[in-house]
């Protein structure tokens, strides 16, 4: 279920409250990803005191490893991985973008190799609905057709039409009452593609809507236009969750444009290679110029990093190639993300986001 609390009056932004078995996710707000039922170097604990409040798992991946039999003896995914928020839990659509998991896709399904086994795997949109269903997820995403940035128009009108057929049969053959599914658009940077893919989509009557495919390699400007065009197609009353899109600044212009929900795997990535987010704008704390710094990673920030620990001791840990850094590293930036989406709300529901939104970005440097 979906409540719109505040809708803002000089942009498309609005704040609401995602609430599926009883598990609320305030929006606008970010899933950290955990591909393999865990964000990395991260506890659920860690996660809980950054205040975050869902994840998004992968089902694919899952069911190649551990397999749906280990997971279901823990109960569902909740209990397996100790997590008590929302969890999504993503089709394995995106891993048709890499060739380590692509064999080859047809109408009927894609095949994929198992990265781990090299065993052969016939995914079916049947198959990804029954994967999401048995891992008790809270909500589930249908099985998409992601083609790669640059495909010619007749490929991405064959993809999008695929897109559409499995998203009907996800939504047919899904019969779990406690999981909600969100459907995704696709149709490349081409407006007439993502329009009938949305259109569609919301003919089929989803629980919320995703916008997929972008952040892919397309220029930033293209993929803003994508957004903004594309999020007027969606049903207003249903949440939106544009995937795979973590900069601060992208994340705020598609807030703007009627977005609710993201996910990223930047803000874990980029700290695990010495990248922070801070309001000045990112900042790599390798460099040998920190490390006499005895002030924060960012002044101001009240993650557990922030409170306890210097820039020279972060800037030591990560040249050393220590653990410790880089889950420190990480810890701020997932604590960055999930407070400027609080941030972010707090400005929708007192009606001034569009000024946080212009003082943000004109001191984020970028
Ligand atoms: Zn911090």
């Amino acid at each position: 279920m979906f409540e719109i609390e505040y809708e803002d009056e000089k942009s498309e932004a609005r704040a609401g409250t995602l609430t599926v078995n009883n598990r609320i996710f305030e929006t606008p707000g970010f899933l950290p990803v955990a591909t393999k039922a865990d964000v990395k170097l991260i506890s659920p604990d860690e996660l809980q005191e950054i205040g975050a409040s869902g994840v998004i798992t992968n089902a694919l991946v899952l069911f190649l490893r551990p397999g749906l039999e280990v997971v279901e003896a823990a109960g569902d995914i909740h209990k397996f991985m100790s997590w008590d928020g929302i969890v999504f839990s993503d089709s394995g659509g995106f891993q048709m973008l890499n060739s380590d998991f692509l064999v080859k896709v047809t109408e009927e399904l894609v095949t994929f190799k198992s990265p781990f086994t090299g065993s052969i795997l016939d995914f079916s949109p049947e198959l990804c609905v029954e994967i999401q269903m048995r891992l008790g997820s809270d909500i589930a995403m249908v099985l998409d057709d992601c083609p790669s940035y640059g495909s010619s128009y007749d490929d991405i009108l064959a993809s999008t039409k695929r897109t559409l057929f499995w998203a009907k049969r996800f939504r047919d053959s899904h019969k779990n009452q406690s999981q909600e599914v969100f459907g995704i658009v696709q149709g490349g940077v081409f407006k007439d593609l993502r329009d009938n893919c949305a259109e569609s989509l919301v003919k089929m009557d989803f629980d919320g809507y995703a916008i997929g495919g972008l952040c892919i390699g397309e220029p930033k400007d293209v993929m803003h236009e994508v957004i903004q065009k594309t999020t007027p197609l969606l049903p207003p009353q249903k949440p939106r969750y544009l995937m795979g899109v973590g900069s601060p600044e992208d994340m705020l212009k598609a807030i703007s444009c009627g977005v609710d929900i993201f996910d990223s795997v930047f803000p874990t990535r980029n700290a695990r290679h010495n990248t922070v987010y801070t309001k000045n704008g990112k900042v790599n704390l390798g460099k040998e110029k920190f490390n006499s710094d005895i002030g924060p990673i960012d002044e101001g920030c009240k993650c557990y990093t922030c409170s306890k620990f210097s820039l020279s001791y972060v800037n030591h840990l990560l040249r050393e190639y220590e653990y410790f850094g880089m889950r420190l590293a990480t810890i701020h930036n997932l604590h960055f993300l999930v407070n400027l989406m609080k941030e972010a709300r707090e400005a929708i529901l007192e009606g001034r986001f569009e000024g946080f939104k212009g003082e943000f970005l004109q001191n984020y440097k970028f």
